[in-house]
Parts: structure tokens; C-alpha cells; sequence
């Protein structure tokens, strides 16, 4: 439920709404626009009557979210929500934002190569996977407590921040310790609940990915959890979304998996939060990766994250699908097409087209 306040509200209505809410027992989200205020009550409010706030000084409407990830959506909080990844970069509101990186980290010669040609094409944030979920046993898993060692290391090193797949709870200590900056959720972890909960009470950044089988309200719910802490937990404001391609395609397999650009217009039409297209693992091959990406891009994705090795041909893991001299060229059209979008935009006063 949300509470919009009248243009004109005073300072002193908000407060005591905010008052009466929080004497329910619920906690409250403000979120001040530049007309007006709206309190959003966290939780699950169904039981709460309305009439308890309709006429109270400064109380405009009072609306019930209808969808079932009422946090993530517009109503509750109408502007982009902005993670900073510890004030080194932001990522939503505008800001286009690159991750790139290898699939696997493989050794520590690799992981610094690789680095190099990601800072050089100008990527803001460094990726690589230390425990791999593949899909048969006997390909190559990842160096797992090692991988997260040398990615720390490299992180030094080269001054950017780094984002790596948690692949269960148990790591969280591990990841902790070596100050893993984003807090990736993959596509077979989307609706691990658990996990989903223990991230809500961390309340470090997650990049959340879209599961291969889940329809949109699904995952949208699923990253209802971590934001909105499930009514029992903190909930954690630090929550990107990511579109990487769902069912495997049809018989022609054009791509790994369907890149679904649609989504990402609807997830910035309707959620606040930052949503990252993922062309690798969408296409599954190179040559697609640029086009996929610029298609996300004018889409609406506040970012992107893309597979690069310095070898590509000689990868461990997702080798056909990893650009290298590419990637300087990728992010430079992404940025251009951003901002040709914004120009087009600004024709016709679209307020949510972002
Ligand atoms: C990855 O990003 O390396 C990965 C395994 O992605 P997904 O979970 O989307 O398959
Ligand atoms: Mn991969």
C-alpha cells in the first residue's frame, strides 16, 4: 500500500503519517519526487484498513499495489533507484554501466590479462565466476575459494570494482572476507529463496539474474524478496536485475537462449530498479554479442555485462560467446545509442521512457 501525499503536504503531515504507519507495526519507505511525497508501507499490508489514513491532513490518495512484487514497482516508488558500488560507480538514473569480464576466472595470468583489456575499453566493473554451475559434471567448475582469492587480488591491483556468482549461502563468509563488491545470482539460482533471503539481510549489492524458465512476474517476485526483505528480514535496496535469455530457442537455435529485449523495456517502464542486459549468455556467440547489446541498449538497460577473454578461442568456459577486441567498440556505440535514445525521448516528453 502507498500513502501520495498532496503536492502541498507539510512537513509535519508526512511526519505523522509516517508515525501512525510505523505505530501499525510496519516500516516505511519514503520516496520524496519533486511534487510530492509517497509513503510507501513495507510489508504485507493487505490486512490494513485504508480508511485509517483517507483524510488525515496532507493525505492525497491511498492506493493498494496490485502486483505481487509491490516494492520493485513504479506506484511504490515512482524514481530509479541508484546502487553505489561504494561510491565508485552507480549504476541506474541514467548512468550506463559496463561489466565485462571473463566467464571463469582460470589462473591468475588470465584473470590479469583479461582485466587489463577490460579497464582499456573502458568497463567500470570487473566479472569473472569463481564457482561455475555448469551444466555437466565433467566440464570445468571453476577454481572456486581460489578463484575468489585471485579475483580480490586483482581488484587491488587494477582499481575496479568486481561482481562474482554466489552459488550458495555457505560462500557468503568467504565473499565477506574478500570484499566481493556485487553479489551475482545466476539463472539456476533465481528462485533459491533462501539464498534470496540471507542476500535481503546482507544488504550488499546484488546483481540478480533472470532464470531460464521463469516468466517475468516470476523473477520479478523473486527479486521481491531480496529488496523488500520478505516482511521478516531487513530487505536490501542494493538490487540490479538481469535479463539474460530464457527457454532454450526453437529447432533453428539462431541463439543460446531467446533474448527476451521486450523485458527489459518493461522492467524499466514498471520497476524502479537497474536492469543489465546480458548479451553473452543470450546469444551464446560472439558475432551476436554487439548487436544484442545495442538492442538492449535502446531497449532501456542501464548496463550491460559481457564475457571477455584476452584468448578467446582458448577459454574454459562459454568460449564462443567471449569478445575481445570487440568490447572497446561495444561499449562506444552502447553509450552513443543511449543518448541518441535520450534525444528521441526528449521529443516527445515520454517521462518513463528512459
Ligand atoms: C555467468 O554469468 O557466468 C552465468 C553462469 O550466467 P547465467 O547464470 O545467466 O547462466
Ligand atoms: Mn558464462
Amino acid at each position: 500500500m502507498i500513502i501520495h501525499m498532496k503536492p502541498k503536504a507539510k512537513e509535519h503531515d508526512i511526519k505523522m503519517i509516517t508515525k501512525r504507519v510505523k505505530d501499525l507495526g510496519f516500516d516505511v519507505d519514503l520516496s520524496k519526487g519533486t511534487e510530492s511525497t509517497i509513503i510507501g508501507i513495507k510489508g504485507n499490508a493487505s490486512k490494513l484498513d485504508e480508511n485509517i489514513f483517507i483524510g488525515l491532513p496532507g493525505v492525497g490518495e491511498v492506493i493498494r499495489i496490485s502486483e505481487k512484487w509491490k516494492e520493485l514497482s513504479r506506484e511504490y516508488r515512482p524514481e530509479d533507484t541508484v546502487v553505489d558500488i561504494d561510491g565508485k560507480v552507480k549504476i541506474g538514473n541514467g548512468y550506463f554501466t559496463v561489466m565485462a569480464g571473463p566467464c571463469a576466472i582460470e589462473s591468475e595470468y588470465q584473470l590479469r590479462k583479461t582485466a587489463e583489456l577490460v579497464k582499456k575499453a573502458g568497463a567500470d566493473i570487473l566479472r569473472a565466476g569463481a564457482f561455475k554451475p555448469r551444466t555437466s559434471p565433467y566440464d570445468f567448475q571453476g577454481l572456486g575459494p581460489k578463484g575468489i582469492e585471485l579475483l580480490a587480488k586483482v581488484k587491488e591491483e587494477f582499481d575496479i570494482p568486481v561482481v562474482t556468482e554466489i552459488t550458495d549461502m555457505s560462500y557468503i563468509e568467504l565473499f565477506k572476507e574478500h570484499d566481493i563488491d556485487i553479489y551475482q545470482v545466476g539463472a539456476r539460482n533465481s528462485q533459491n529463496f533462501e539464498l534470496l533471503k540471507k542476500l535481503a539481510d546482507l544488504g550488499k549489492p546484488v546483481l540478480h539474474k533472470r532464470g531460464t524458465s521463469l516468466k517475468l512476474n516470476d523473477f520479478l517476485c523473486a527479486a521481491e524478496y531480496i529488496y523488500s526483505g520478505n516482511g521478516s528480514n531487513k530487505g536490501n535496496p542494493n538490487v540490479m536485475l538481469c535479463e539474460r535469455g530464457t527457454f532454450p530457442s526453437n529447432e533453428e537455435k539462431v541463439c543460446r537462449n531467446n533474448p527476451d529485449i521486450p523485458a527489459i523495456h518493461y522492467i524499466k517502464q514498471n520497476c524502479h530498479l537497474p536492469i543489465i542486459g546480458d548479451p553473452s549468455h543470450s546469444s551464446g556467440k560472439r558475432e551476436l554479442v554487439p548487436y544484442l547489446s545495442f538492442a538492449m541498449t535502446a531497449a532501456g538497460a542501464d548496463g550491460i555485462i559481457i564475457e571477455a577473454h584476452y584468448d578467446p578461442n582458448n577459454a574454459l568456459c562459454d568460449k564462443n560467446q567471449a569478445v575481445k577486441e570487440e568490447l572497446s567498440g561495444i561499449i562506444k556505440t552502447c553509450k552513443q545509442i543511449k543518448s541518441v535514445k535520450e534525444e528521441y525521448n526528449s521529443l516527445y516528453d515520454f517521462k518513463r521512457f528512459l
